[in-house]
């Protein structure tokens, strides 16, 4: 028995909905990447949504519809996947990294602010694990500062800020729907916005730069003219991804009942055990609980690990700080030292959730845990 800490949930209508597509006209750029993009913004209450290859391509695409470039400063936590600030890369930017918030493991508005300087452009927050971000708040610095807020939302798709939806706060809100996400595409990704114009950008920035849109071409040679206007990429999604991204779409809020349920109980079982520390959770947010993450206050965060291993459960870490990893710590980050952000890892281990896990299999779970953190 292996119990992985993710898993996709695909069911036969998901499978009918990408066959269907496969006896189609349309394998790419077809209509199901449109009725995709409608669902998703629909649901969160978005404007306009871009679809794309990957929640990295998101990412990179939102940063260059900002206009994030060499010399510009962009915000973001050390505690996320590398993709979070690789976009900042990818533009020519230098991410600077805020340390966390001790309790939510989400990035510290205070610490924000104290690493604002005349190059900061944006802030990049991540709603990690899928519990929102404390938004009114760095909104609120955003605004002061003429700053652009990038939700990176990989974790939170159908999580709620204050009675909102992730995806209808800010300037732009990127998902993913990597198999362990909240839904999924197989490999996928998407870009929110409110804004026509950040959306007219990312839209160019996903094909090429290349335009057929007269309204935007310097001229119009005839019905085969095209103009390339940006240096973009290509970051499409196929029409069989979108397929099945529409019919993940109807399961999604079955799947954070179950995500919540799983999670009610985990709290239930760790939150008076002394070893254990359990993510908490604030009162403005309904998170999404992509992931579960306990802190080890006492024993080797290692040996826990390797016990729960090695009986056959998919513990992992979500994340080593970013700055950390040799790439940065090669590119000027060797100084990079956040303390919550440290000790937070150094203690992590995140726990089996997914829409699949049953009832026994997480009380396998707990049991185990129990019995390694307190022998
Ligand atoms: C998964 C993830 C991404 C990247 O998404 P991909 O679809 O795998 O490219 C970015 N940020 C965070 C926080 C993620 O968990």
């Amino acid at each position: 028995m292996y119990i992985p800490y993710g898993r996709q949930s695909i069911d036969e209508d998901d499978i009918q909905a990408v066959v269907d597509v496969l006896r189609s006209d349309y394998l790419t750029t077809g209509p199901k990447v449109s009725e995709f993009e409608e669902k998703v913004a629909g649901y969160v209450g978005a404007k306009y949504a871009v679809a794309v290859s990957n929640g990295t391509a998101a990412l990179h695409i939102a940063c260059l519809a900002a206009g994030i470039g060499q010399g510009d400063e962009v915000i973001t936590t050390p505690i996320t996947f590398a993709a979070s600030s690789n976009c900042v890369l990818y533009c020519g930017g230098t991410p600077v990294f805020a340390d966390i918030d001790a309790d939510t493991y989400n990035i510290s508005p205070e610490e924000i602010e104290r690493k604002i300087t005349d190059k900061t452009k944006a802030i990049i927050p991540v709603h990690y694990t899928g519990q929102p971000c404390d938004m009114d708040t760095i909104i609120e610095i955003a605004r002061k500062h003429n700053l652009l807020v990038i939700e990176d939302a990989a974790h939170a798709l159908g999580a709620s800020y204050k009675e909102k939806r992730i995806g209808s706060i800010s300037d732009m809100t990127c998902f993913s729907f990597h198999p362990v996400k909240p839904i999924t595409t197989g490999e996928g990704g998407m870009v929110v916005t409110n804004d026509e114009e950040l959306y007219k950008k990312l839209v160019l920035f996903r094909s090429h730069g290349i335009t057929r849109d007269g309204g935007m071409m310097t001229e119009n040679q005839g019905n085969w003219y095209y103009q390339q206007l940006e240096l973009g990429y290509n970051y499409r999604i196929t029409d069989i991804s979108c397929a099945l991204g529409i019919s993940q779409m109807n399961k999604l809020d079955g799947f954070l009942v179950k995500r919540r349920e799983i999670a009610n109980r985990y709290d239930k079982a760790f939150k008076d055990v002394a070893d254990i520390k359990i993510p908490k959770q604030i009162a403005d947010g309904n998170s999404g609980w992509h992931l579960y993450m306990i802190q080890v206050m006492n024993k080797s965060r290692k040996e826990v690990f390797d016990q729960l291993r090695t009986v056959g459960i998919g513990v992992n870490v979500h994340y080593i700080p970013v700055y950390q990893h040799p790439y940065y710590q090669n590119h000027g980050y060797s100084a990079c030292c956040l303390p919550n952000a440290e000790s937070f890892y150094e203690r992590a281990i995140s726990l089996p959730i997914h829409p699949a896990l049953t009832v026994e299999q997480q009380q396998y779970v707990i049991d185990k845990v129990l019995e390694f953190v307190e022998e």
